[in-house]
Formats: C-alpha cells, sequence, structure tokens
C-alpha cells in the first residue's frame, strides 16, 4: 500500500548570512523591541498600551477606545488584510519570511540552540551521540533557555491586558490570579512548542495563510522557487 504521509525529518538549518538575513534580524529586534518594551511604556500616569478587558476600555496612547468603537478595529483588519494581500501579490512571503511570529520566534529559538549546542555539523552529532553528562547538560541548558524565554514572552502578552507592573508584582509574590497563570503558561507553552519543536509543520499544517498563499501568486510575484529552465 502506497503511504501518503511521509514522517517528518529534523531539519538542521545552517547558519546564513547576507543581506536578506541581515534584514530578517532587523525585523527581529524591532518587533522584539516593540513587543517587549512597549507595555512597559508609561503615558499620562498609567501603561500606555492596554487592553483592559475588565473595563471594557482599550488605552492607546492618548487614544480611549470602548466597545462601540470597535468600527475602528474592524477598519484596521480590513487595512491590514489588504495590505497583506497586496504585498503577497507583488513581493510574495514577505510577511512569513521577516515579520511572522512564527518566524520570528524560530530565529530567536534557533539562535539560542546554535549557541548552546553550536552550529549545524555539531547540532547533528549531538543528536547523533549516545547519552552523556556534556549532552544531557547540554539539552538541559538549551531547553532551560527555551523556557525562561517562553515565559517571559507569555508574560509580556499578558502585561497587554492587565497592568504588567502589577503584573511583575504579583509574579514576585507568587499571587498570580487563575486566569493570569493560565495565560502566561498557555503562551509560553505554545512559544516553546512552536518555536522550539514545531517550526516549519506550523507552516506547512496549521496555518491559514499559507493555505492561500498560491491564489494571491502570478508569473510577476517574486518567490523562492525552482527555475523551470
Ligand atoms: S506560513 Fe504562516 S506560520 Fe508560516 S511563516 Fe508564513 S504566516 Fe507564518
Amino acid at each position: 500500500m502506497v503511504s501518503l504521509y511521509a514522517s517528518r525529518q529534523k531539519i538542521y538549518p545552517r547558519s546564513v548570512a547576507g543581506i536578506f538575513s541581515s534584514w530578517r534580524w532587523l525585523t527581529v529586534w524591532i518587533t522584539q523591541i516593540v513587543f517587549y518594551g512597549l507595555p512597559w511604556l508609561e503615558w499620562n500616569a498609567r501603561q500606555a498600551v492596554l487592553f483592559d478587558l475588565e473595563a471594557r476600555r482599550f488605552y492607546i496612547f492618548g487614544l480611549v477606545l470602548y466597545p462601540q468603537d470597535f468600527i475602528y478595529l474592524t477598519g484596521l483588519l480590513v487595512i491590514s488584510a489588504l495590505s497583506l494581500f497586496l504585498f503577497t501579490a507583488v513581493a510574495g512571503r514577505l510577511w512569513c519570511g521577516f515579520a511572522c511570529p512564527q518566524t520570528v520566534y524560530t530565529e530567536i529559538f534557533l539562535w539560542i540552540e546554535k549557541k548552546v549546542e553550536g552550529d549545524r555539523s555539531a547540532r547533528m552529532r549531538l543528536d547523533q551521540s549516545s547519552f552523556s553528562i556534556r549532552k544531557f547538560g547540554k539539552k538541559w541548558l538549551k531547553h532551560a533557555l527555551w523556557i525562561a524565554f517562553a515565559l517571559w514572552t507569555g508574560f509580556t502578552f499578558v502585561g497587554y491586558f492587565t497592568p504588567i507592573r502589577d503584573l511583575a508584582a504579583l509574579s514576585l509574590a507568587a499571587s498570580l490570579g487563575p486566569w493570569q497563570t493560565f495565560w502566561i503558561f498557555f503562551y509560553g507553552f505554545a512559544t516553546y512548542g512552536n518555536a522550539g519543536f514545531m517550526r516549519e509543520q506550523v507552516c506547512k499544517y496549521m496555518c491559514p495563510y499559507a493555505r492561500f498563499q498560491s491564489a494571491m501568486f502570478d508569473k510577476d510575484t517574486m518567490i523562492v522557487t525552482y527555475d523551470e529552465k
């Protein structure tokens, strides 16, 4: 019988350097500085960007939005979707390559992996080697760093919905509420799983955008593909 599915082979990406790689790192830095830094900004004695679901108020710098203002969010989403379609039609997988959180976090997790386990060939050798204290130590350190980074990401995400300074104080006092705890761990776990283990499988099997990308391509779209000649 012919099997329709092949089991996944682990990919060990090589380090690459060049202009597109530099641009990708630039977008990684910009998006992450904004994501991790924004909730700590103050504006008129309150958090500059806070989506307070309990009070049904969204604070975005000087702007305060109420539930009846959701039309603006709808408009923003429509503009974002149309821009995404336009960029994809003109320049291919720009979003995927440079700004998608899956790409950005995979890049960061790969960087940690490379720092701890070494380059591609060292990682392959380590995975093929039998159990040893050295191997255990490297794997332990990598996962500890991944988990710490993932939890920090989950904490920051929740900090957009609960004032982040209060959240930090509650975390230090180990008195977080059940929902805050759940979302920090849930978001952290998703980051750890998607960027550490799932990686390209998220694009292949889970991402809706990947499913309809090809509908936006035409013969002039810039894509990385085989040359039919
Ligand atoms: S296919 Fe989807 S998950 Fe993968 S990089 Fe593109 S947008 Fe992100």
